[in-house]
């Protein structure tokens, strides 16, 4: 609560807070608190009354806390140290020399991935993905670009398709600057390191869905490797259900010395990047701008991830990037993906895009010593909770509609029913317009459609599919229709 709203809630506790804080502002508010009482405010902690019963959290299973202790803060410290050994990891660095560049980067990412893979019983597959980049902003002549991608193929449902991508190049303060040293610990040999990290523990476990572990190239020079990988999907008409970029995850420490060791940023965005004018006009019409499949998946990502096991919190931001700053995920925006990007809470400048040197007796550049690797291991936990979940969950139901062909006071709702083998069913949740997050949930069973005593005017609907083990896929949120 902000110190404006005091004056109009004068319940007891509020003014002795406000009254501790200034003896100047308590004569002002003494005089004049002769306001009438007001009803307690509704807070997104208390559910409204309505059909079904308060949302709770989903607990991570047998399977995925054991899966969640073996993330290892050791390997995760000796990718991002071999990382940036191999001195500067820029995208127009050298491709062939075997110690020192971005080739050596690649095909030391490539044989740890076919280790991985050589652990999968066939079901991961790691190739070098790679074109030529026309010269174009920040590629002076034509460059190859070359992402290193393992794809783990699903048993149940291998075209529902799930990404997580860290990019390898790095850069430093001239983003035109291939030969001095950019190590590129925190940004983003981090992001590598989770990537690599959740390839080595899922590659020996089945999954329902496909997952892609990719360490993309050529971030720092306008995206351009991510966008390759989305447009390859896209071609090969796969299902994109969910996409992260993480994207300095290395340390909590901000340049002020703020530490905060449990949370990690999920940037996720509220109006599609790729929505279209009838979205728009709809959106315009009814609502939704808080409700886009990538803010969805950010709410996915609370559910599953915010626990004991994982040890972090989630802190969901409503945007789809910092100011001035973007990343990978937007090249899945961009297609029309749901995705989001995670990054640390604090950022220290001195240690991102800078050229490593001692300045006034400060080390700026992006160097390992200022990583900190049980965070990265936690940063992978919260990773590894959001997809495996996703992976062993139905799929997002599709086609949902809110039926509006009359006016009415109740609310139908419809949907396609999935093909998993496992599908048990559909939850519908429900939230006050002005939550955040869903509020209540009621079992609807093994149904397409369904109608609700309560009014679609008056609150926000979604759906979301239910298996037999109780893992839920992320809300579809319904467009109007018939
Ligand atoms: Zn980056």
């Amino acid at each position: 609560m902000g110190s404006d709203d005091i004056g109009d809630r004068p319940t007891r506790s509020t003014r002795r807070t406000f009254l501790s804080a200034s003896a100047a502002a308590t004569a002002a508010t003494a005089a004049t608190v002769a306001v009438p009482a007001l009803a307690a405010p509704a807070t997104a902690d208390a559910p409204p009354a309505g059909p079904g019963r308060a949302t709770r959290a989903q607990r991570p299973d047998r399977e995925l806390r054991d899966l969640l202790r073996q993330v290892d803060p050791r390997r995760i410290e000796a990718i991002v140290r071999r990382l940036a050994a191999f001195g500067t990891r820029h995208t127009l660095s050298s491709q062939d020399d075997p110690q020192r560049g971005i080739g050596a980067a690649r095909d030391w990412i490539f044989a740890r991935l076919q280790e991985y893979a050589a652990t999968s019983g066939g079901r991961m597959t790691v190739e070098l993905q790679s074109y030529i980049q026309e010269p174009a902003s920040r590629i002076p002549t034509a460059t190859r670009i070359t992402n290193v991608v393992a794809t783990l193929r699903g048993q149940t449902s291998p075209n529902r398709t799930y990404v997580v991508t860290g990019h390898y190049d790095s850069r430093v303060t001239d983003v035109m600057d291939a030969v001095s040293d950019a190590p590129g610990a925190d940004d983003d040999a981090s992001g590598v390191a989770v990537v690599l990290e959740l390839a080595r523990l899922m590659a020996s476990r089945p999954t329902a869905a496909t997952i892609v572990f990719a360490a993309v190239a050529a971030e720092e020079q306008g995206l351009y490797g991510s966008a390759y990988l989305a447009q390859q999907l896209k071609a090969a008409g796969a299902d994109v259900q969910g996409m992260f970029s993480d994207d300095i995850v290395g340390s909590s420490t901000a340049d002020d010395g703020t530490r905060d060791p449990y949370a990690v940023r999920l940037f996720a965005e509220g109006v599609p990047t790729a929505e279209t004018p009838a979205e728009a006009s709809t959106r315009q019409s009814v609502g939704g701008e808080n409700d886009s499949s990538s803010r969805q998946l950010a709410r996915f990502v609370r559910d599953v991830a915010e626990n004991d096991s994982t040890g972090m919190r989630v802190r969901v931001i409503y945007r789809r990037d910092r100011y001035l700053r973007g990343s990978d995920h937007i090249s899945f925006l961009r297609e029309g993906w749901p995705a989001a990007r995670f990054t640390e809470p604090n950022e220290d400048f001195a240690h991102q895009h800078q050229d490593v040197r001692v300045q006034d007796g400060q080390q700026f550049g992006d160097l390992p010593e200022f990583c900190d690797f049980g965070y990265i291991a936690r940063v992978a936990r919260v990773n590894a909770a959001a997809l495996w979940s996703l992976a062993q969950a139905p799929g997002t139901p599709k086609a949902a509609i809110i039926v509006t062909t009359d006016l009415t006071n109740n609310t139908t709702l419809r949907w396609q029913r999935g093909d998993e083998p496992d599908l048990a069913g559909y939850e519908v949740v429900w939230r006050e317009t002005t939550a955040a997050e869903w509020q209540r949930v009621i079992g609807v069973g093994d149904v397409t459609e369904v109608s609700i005593d309560l009014s679609k005017d008056n609150v926000f609907f979604g759906i979301r599919a239910v298996s037999r083990d109780g893992l839920r896929s992320p809300v579809a949120f319904p467009r109007p229709g018939s």
